[in-house]
């Protein structure tokens, strides 16, 4: 995750924050960098002190898990399954057991589209500028074998993971920050805070309304044209999460490969360069948001019109505009 594209992204969809006072409650923010990504954290609360202890919970738990989860901090237990893999299973707390499994739900859900053990494709194409020409064919299908969401061997009563084979490897870059902002809502939420946003680089995970009674809502500007926002769209108690690959790439030949990558090719995605998706969890909307980009425009509004509360919103390289049937497009 790359603080400077998601700085970006955190202009491209933006919250607009009313300044209202409502029993006297008002809305208190803090921006800050968490799990690698620019975070703003935002309470409805009588006071700054109220509202700064909220904070401070909501940070401690994404703190709390991006420990747990985080593929480059070598302590975590993440890494430990990495490390582990082709070798033997490892215990892992019931938390992380449960994402991974929900993870391989999400798996099945797009027929491998998305992937957390997409991973080991890690090593062979980077989008931090460091890659200077086109992986060969060989070591993208060398790193290809190593994906494959199948060979995630879980074992519930012993609460293992275990990577079959040896270099796999897997990342939450895709799902990860929509878990962490579900957790953290649901934490406030818990503490009696009655509204607010978990914005995580222009993910929003929002809860109540603002102190005015309106409804929170979301800006979306067209990557082809950044600077108009062509939707403003109202967002209660859900989440809304766009994957766009204006942010990471690299060129080649005047062709732009993204961040993005087709799991079951290990080349990247191609053909759209901005979804959106609208779900009651952050977690759905991030994942969902990912395998969209894979599975292209028309598999991908397919399948997410199957699903009862996703919606989304599909810009494609040429720049058109396609949504799912009951997203009502409100003109800023
Ligand atoms: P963002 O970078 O805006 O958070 P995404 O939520 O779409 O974008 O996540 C992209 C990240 O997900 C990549 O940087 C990579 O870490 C990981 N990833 C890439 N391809 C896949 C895939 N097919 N399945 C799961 N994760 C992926
Ligand atoms: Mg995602």
């Amino acid at each position: 995750m790359h603080s400077q594209n998601k700085l970006k992204k955190a202009f491209t969809i933006l919250a607009f924050l009313a300044v209202g006072f409502l029993f006297g409650q008002q809305p208190y923010k803090r921006t800050l960098k968490l799990m690698g990504s620019r975070f703003d954290i935002t309470v409805v609360a009588k006071d700054s002190l109220e509202a700064n202890g909220y904070i401070d919970l909501a940070v401690n738990e994404i703190s709390r898990i991006e420990r747990l989860i985080s593929s480059w901090d070598e302590n975590s237990q993440t890494s430990e399954i990495n490390r582990n893999a082709g070798i033997e299973p490892v215990k892992v707390d019931a938390e992380l057991y449960n994402l991974i499994q929900r993870a391989i739900g999400i798996s099945n859900l797009t027929d491998g589209a998305f992937d957390i053990s997409y991973a080991s494709m890690d090593k062979i194409w980077k989008f931090d500028g460091s890659m200077k020409e086109m992986p060969s064919k060989e070591s993208i299908q060398n790193s290809v074998s190593k994906v494959g969401f199948h060979n995630i061997v879980l074992d519930k009563e012993n609460s293992t993971v275990f990577l079959k084979l040896d270099g796999m490897k897997i990342g939450f870059g895709a799902i990860g920050k929509g878990y962490a902002a579900d957790r953290a809502k649901d934490l406030l939420i818990s503490k009696g805070v009655v509204s607010g946003i978990i914005n995580a680089s222009g993910d929003m995970n929002t809860w109540g309304r603002q102190p005015d009674g309106k409804e929170w809502k979301v800006a979306i500007t067209n990557p082809m044209d950044k600077n108009k926002v062509f939707a403003l769209l109202p967002i209660t108690d859900g989440a809304v999460v766009t994957s766009g690959n204006y942010e990471k790439y690299v060129n080649f030949n005047n062709v732009r490969y993204t961040h993005i990558i087709d799991p079951r090719t290990g080349y990247p995605a191609t053909g759209i360069i901005s979804v959106t998706v609208f779900a009651p969890k952050a977690e759905l909307a991030d994942a969902l948001a990912t395998s969209v980009f894979v599975m292209g425009k028309e598999v991908g509004l397919n399948r997410i019109e199957q699903l009862p509360k996703v919606e989304c919103i599909i810009i494609d390289d040429k720049g058109n505009i396609t949504k799912s049937k009951n997203i009502q497009i409100e003109r800023p």
